[in-house]
């Protein structure tokens, strides 16, 4: 089934469930701007205003240029710039933690949406137009849901996946969280754009999409251990774009066009993979604990963090390890995980309150998943099962490095006091089960933490 056929459309699916794509229009092509008058017209309800969200950098790269594409629009046209946050003192406020390093753009948390909300109000907006990446896509889709109000996206950046995902991934007190939103109508690209963007977000969008490899796994490992549901037609969504960018990464470190129309493509889909589950399921697993621990760690002592794909990618090569390690195993002794969370680390109350609900609710599975091991043939099924779905440690790093992304701690400014503390602790934040928690039933963690560390991540 040719991909772009899908737009807009429902269909059933041999999962046995039916599948809704939203969004109507992904537009990746030079002069796309051209298209955002016939958008206005056809998603933004009649003559109301057209609001163009960005930040100070992505008004610069593209909020002037589709403002005047707009100009061609039967719609008042207004715009808001979402106004970097203060720079951060020692003393600053724990909410403003979690930076990327090295960048001082807005956040995603609770008071950047609100105050959002209450300029768009202000416009009474027909339609949003976000022009950026991560952050301004995820606030304007989070703000847009709650007016009521579609949205499109105009990208800067082939930075991570989340352009064609119906969630938004912010930070509430402390805590990384998942929310319901709703995906946009339309995601357009200029090809140029994206091919000039900064090198280090489209290695990123590398190490967000090569997540896939292992997350998949993982999604195979609970519905084999826990009967979950599971959908081969979007685990394998991207199957076919793939070599567009796997087969030379260095295209991806060079910038090349075909390269990086690939990876924005895979990017694109595989959000929608998870628009179309409902959950994050079919793109986050293990590797993406690795990310989320280290920025919860971030805000919980006040410091900074890297780039989620930046961090992924890394995340990847330690899941890819751990599997390794793991399948290895002949006849493992079913070992435990500790009983509770580290009350230490997660020393904010509101962030340790959050770790413990999803620890609590995770340990529940453990008892059913042991059974489920330990029955005949069990370990063998299972260790066959997942051999066939994960790449080598080996590949991944080949990956990463010859993409030119962050492979190893020092590129995402972590020491290895702080890698092994991620490492320790990613079983605990999520109640959704990974091969982290394999690995501590299989016994491979805590006690080879220093030995993956010494052999993936020195
Ligand atoms: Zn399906
Ligand atoms: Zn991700």
């Amino acid at each position: 089934m040719e991909l772009p056929s899908l737009l807009g459309t429902s269909f059933a699916c041999d999962c046995g469930r039916t599948h809704h794509v939203p969004v109507r229009r992904f537009l990746y092509q030079v002069g796309v701007l051209g298209a955002l008058p016939q958008i206005v017209r056809e998603d933004g309800g009649g003559s109301a205003c057209t609001v163009i969200v960005a930040d100070t950098r992505t008004w610069e790269i593209g909020g002037q240029q589709v403002a005047n594409a707009l100009k061609e629009a039967e719609s008042r046209v207004a715009r808001v710039i979402v106004p970097d946050p203060p720079q951060r003192g020692p003393a600053a406020h724990a909410s403003r933690a979690g930076r990327p390093r090295d960048d001082h753009g807005p956040v995603c948390d609770d008071v950047t949406v609100r105050a959002l909300v209450e300029r768009l109000r202000g416009e009474r907006p027909g339609l949003v137009v976000a022009v950026g990446s991560g952050v301004i896509n995820d606030l304007s889709k989070w703000a847009a849901f709650q007016l009521g109000v579609p949205y499109v996206v105009v990208a800067t950046a082939a930075s991570m996946n989340g352009y064609a995902s119906a969630n938004v991934a912010p930070t509430i007190e402390g805590v990384k969280v998942l929310i319901e939103a709703r995906a946009p109508t339309a995601v357009l690209a200029e090809p140029a754009v994206l091919e000039q963007a900064p090198h280090e977000m489209t290695a990123a969008g590398f190490g967000d999409t090569i997540a896939k490899h292992q997350s998949g796994a993982d999604w195979v490992m609970n519905r084999f251990l826990s009967d979950e549901y599971y959908c081969r037609f979007c685990a394998g969504l991207i199957t076919d774009i793939e070599p567009l960018y796997l087969d030379r990464p260095e295209d991806i470190r060079d910038g090349r066009p075909r390269a990086v129309q690939g990876l924005f493509e895979a990017l694109f889909w595989t959000g929608m993979a998870m628009t179309l589950v409902g959950t994050s399921v079919p793109a986050s697993g293990g590797e993406h604990l690795f990310s989320h621990t280290l920025d919860m760690m971030a805000q919980v002592q006040g410091e900074s963090h890297d780039l989620h794909g930046r961090q992924v990618g890394i995340g990847t090569l330690l899941s890819a390890a751990l599997y390794q390690r793991v399948l290895v195993l002949e006849s493992p002794a079913l070992g435990s995980l500790p009983p509770s969370i580290d009350e230490h680390l997660w020393s904010v109350p509101s962030v340790a309150a959050a770790v413990t609900e999803q620890y609590e609710s995770k340990k529940q599975r453990w008892g059913p998943i042991r059974q489920k091991i330990a029955q005949r043939d069990g370990w063998d099924r299972l260790r066959a099962t997942l051999a066939a779905e994960v790449k080598s440690p080996e590949t991944i790093r080949t990956w990463l490095r010859r993409a030119g992304a962050a492979a190893r701690p020092a590129d995402i400014g972590c020491s290895r006091e702080r890698v092994r503390s991620a490492i320790l602790h990613m079983h605990e934040i999520r109640k959704r089960f990974t091969i982290v928690d394999l690995a501590w039933l299989a016994g491979v963690l805590p006690g080879s933490a220093d030995d993956l560390i010494d052999q993936w991540l020195a």
